[in-house]
């Protein structure tokens, strides 16, 4: 027994409230509003918030079994919650994975998800594109304790097939990649990475588990903010790392449980009930950002458009292999340097400036400036974030309106 996971299921189980599970298997669209649901004595329609930091016992000798795992009961919120429960076999419903252990922020399933795995000499491999926190734990914070760390481009199979002949812990890639929309051949490095024995971790924020799964195209972990598309309304920070059994209870588990990265039950109360509209928001987010990604390659003033869903993104066919769409997220440069760049982000009328992403609200930054700007000079530039290069994330607004915006601010 785990203490993450309670007797409800988290697939045909629970999916309805009339006893009996269906004896079909349920669309992603079902198991996200119905998965992991666990009703109390009350009936409730919604998800119930367990504000509670521990639990009690009938008698001092349930209390022994329930520490030691003999029976499945509650402990401490650092541990287990009913409600992130329900958040957690939710999402490992939707993602198909076989467990779920959700944290407090995307950089604490990070950092989790690769620190459960390594010890002084062991060596990492890691696509050089990447979110600039998961940059910094691994190009700065990991090294201190004597884990070497190899970065990589991504997108070059001969370049991976050159890196992963040494023993490798752990490969970690994020595609596509944040904010330069890089494609790696997940199921390619997958296949490498097996053969020297690494674990290979995805980072799927910028595609979420409606797009792209990981686990499908032969990754070991998937990792996520659920601050992005999952919450998806800009309330709540969160994370969560999907895997299997083995790595979940072997790894993960014995480092989680006594680090205490956990989500409050606030929160996984609010990424539960955004599940179930994920996918609808996902999918229109991405429809918009294809219209709007056509719409600036056609524009004079943009210099380039980086989107895997465009024809003319090197990455389009790989990325049309393992994820459904080029997602809700783009970069664009513009002709002239980050004075013309700014000028065109304070006319916007619609799109507001924020360095999130996957918001219902359409979101553009500049990350050179914020996001990115923690990393060194070259090692930006090497991952081709320019001084011109905007970001957009596309949220819920109508496409029309979002182009108008960018139209009127362009010109
Ligand atoms: C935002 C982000 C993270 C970190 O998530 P937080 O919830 O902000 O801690 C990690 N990876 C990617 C790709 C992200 O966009």
């Amino acid at each position: 027994m785990t203490h993450q996971h309670r007797p409800w299921g988290y697939s045909n189980e629970q999916a309805t409230s009339q006893g009996a599970a269906p004896d079909w298997e349920l669309h992603e669209e079902t198991l996200a509003v119905r998965a992991g649901l666990a009703r109390s004595g009350f009936g409730e329609t919604s998800e119930a918030m367990y504000l509670t930091s521990g639990y009690t016992y009938d008698s001092a000798e349930q209390a022994v079994h329930s520490f030691t795992d003999e029976v499945d009961h509650f402990v401490y919120s650092r541990f287990a919650n009913p409600t992130v429960s329900m958040f957690e076999q939710r999402l490992a419903a939707i993602e198909g994975a076989e467990y779920c252990v959700a944290t407090g922020s995307g950089m604490s399933a990070m950092f989790s998800a690769v620190a459960c795995l390594v010890e002084a000499g062991d060596h990492i491999v890691a696509a050089a594109s990447m979110f600039s926190s998961c940059y910094v734990v691994l190009s700065e914070i990991l090294p201190k304790w004597g884990i070497t760390v190899e970065f990589v481009k991504g997108s070059d199979p001969d370049v991976w097939a050159k890196a992963l002949t040494k023993p490798t812990k752990v490969v970690f890639i994020e595609s596509p990649s944040n904010p330069m929309l890089d494609v790696v051949d997940i199921q390619m490095v997958s296949d490498l990475a097996h053969k020297v024995g690494a674990t290979v971790i995805v980072d799927n924020v910028m595609a979420s588990p409606i797009m792209q799964k990981p686990l499908k195209h032969g990754a070991d972990v998937v990792m996520y903010s659920a601050t992005k598309h999952i919450d998806g309304q800009g309330r709540v920070l969160g994370g969560a790392i999907l895997g299997s059994f083995d790595y979940i209870q072997g790894s993960l588990n014995p480092f989680i449980r006594h680090t205490g990265p956990t989500l409050s039950a606030f929160n996984a109360w609010v990424l539960v009930k955004s599940l179930e509209t994920l996918s609808m928001r996902v999918n229109r987010m991405n429809e918009s950002a294809q219209e709007v990604a056509e719409f600036l390659s056609n524009h004079p003033k943009v210099a380039s458009v980086n989107y895997p869903g465009l024809k003319s993104h090197p990455g389009f066919e790989i990325n049309k292999k393992q994820m459904s769409g080029g997602g809700t997220t783009l970069s664009f440069e513009i002709s002239g340097g980050s004075e013309e760049l700014f000028k065109v982000m304070d006319k916007l009328k619609v799109i507001d400036i924020s360095n999130n992403l996957g918001d219902s609200k359409s979101l553009i930054t500049h990350p050179a400036s914020t996001t990115h700007r923690r990393l060194d000079p070259a090692t930006r530039a090497s991952m081709g974030i320019s001084q011109s290069l905007a970001r957009l994330s596309v949220g819920l607004e109508h496409a029309s309106d979002l182009i108008k915006d960018l139209q009127q601010a362009l010109q």
